[in-house]
């Protein structure tokens, strides 16, 4: 497979590591961003430039997108000097962003209708991840495809898993989200109460930490708040975009998702105050600041 040439979109903080890693397995690889600096860092390492999307479908059999939303994707699949504009019969099209599975399921047709396949394959495991090579990566569309194009997985990521047809990746992802966010508010809610009741919210998170209640959020989020540690990690306006997605993917199918709206709420407030690029793990600093308490070891 080393020999297949593929190109990547979206050269960002996940598509930079990504890029190199592709690199580094010997894949042939093209790359385009509209900003430059992560683009003249791969050129230097041996991959080559497109001045578009086009230009990255046109000169690839495997494209790779790592893009911040759903509208960006849209628009370097659909827009003017686009993806579709250049794919050749037979090309792979993978998304590795995280956006709405129903974005997904439009786009995968319109990409069949030039001969093409898709693949929607979110990751997980931050940055870290993405330069260690091992991300999560949860796949929906063909299985053959899958198949296919694992070997090119692999370059980047460990926990590789086909989950089902179109879309089912970036469901998949949207879960995963969902768990996140409202641990994280548990975990907030459960220390800011012991702090305010004056029991030591370092040691309530080490007596959890042997229960039921265990959980890798209580572990290392717990500590980040004891710490006082919110730098990113991953930030507070990416989580929001992302309970964004399932928000609406539950509102398109008539599922409700209460407590989601409520943490996702909280994620509002968090932008409002102007915690945009905090870790996710500050949103425990808005339930301080209505009970007026901070989460802190005791003495
Ligand atoms: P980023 O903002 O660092 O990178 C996105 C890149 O896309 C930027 O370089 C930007 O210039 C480029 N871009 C945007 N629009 C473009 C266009 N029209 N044409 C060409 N390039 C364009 O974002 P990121 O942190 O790398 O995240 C990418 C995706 O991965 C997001 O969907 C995010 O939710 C997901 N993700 C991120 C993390 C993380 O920890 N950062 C973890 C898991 C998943």
């Amino acid at each position: 497979m080393p020999e297949t040439r593929i190109g990547l979109i979206g050269t960002g903080i996940m598509g930079r590591p990504m890029g190199h890693n592709l690199l580094k397995a010997g894949y042939p690889l093209v790359v385009h961003d509209r900003v430059r600096g992560p683009v003249d860092e791969l050129v230097a390492a041996g991959a080559a430039e497109a001045s578009s999307a086009r230009e990255v479908a046109a000169r690839s059999e495997v494209v790779i997108t790592m893009l911040p939303d759903s509208p960006e994707v849209q628009a370097v699949v659909l827009g003017p000097d686009g993806l579709l504009e250049g794919l050749r019969p037979g090309t792979i099209y993978i998304d590795m962003s995280t956006i709405s599975p129903i974005v997904t399921r439009e786009l995968a047709p319109l990409v069949e209708a030039k001969d093409c396949q898709m693949l929607d394959a979110p990751v997980s495991g931050g940055e870290k991840g993405a330069m260690e090579a091992t991300l999560s990566i949860m796949v929906g569309g063909p299985k053959e495809i899958f198949d296919r194009v694992l070997p090119i997985f692999q370059a980047m990521g460990k926990n590789i898993v086909h989950m089902g047809d179109h879309g089912a990746g970036q469901v998949t992802k949207a879960a995963n989200q969902i768990v996140v966010a409202l641990t994280i508010q548990a975990v907030s809610e459960a220390l800011v109460l012991a702090a305010k009741a004056g029991v030591d919210p370092a040691k309530v998170r080490q007596a959890l930490l042997g229960g039921f209640a265990q959980s890798r959020i209580l572990e290392l989020h717990g500590q980040r708040m004891l710490d006082r540690n919110f730098k990113p990690g991953f930030k507070v306006r990416l989580h929001h975009k992302d309970l964004n997605i399932a928000l609406s993917t539950g509102k398109a199918l008539g599922v409700p998702l209460p407590a989601t709206a409520t943490v996702q709420e909280a994620f509002t407030a968090l932008r409002g105050l102007g915690r945009d690029d905090y870790d996710h793990s500050s949103l425990v600093t808005l339930i301080e600041d209505l009970a007026k308490v901070e989460v802190k070891p005791a003495g």
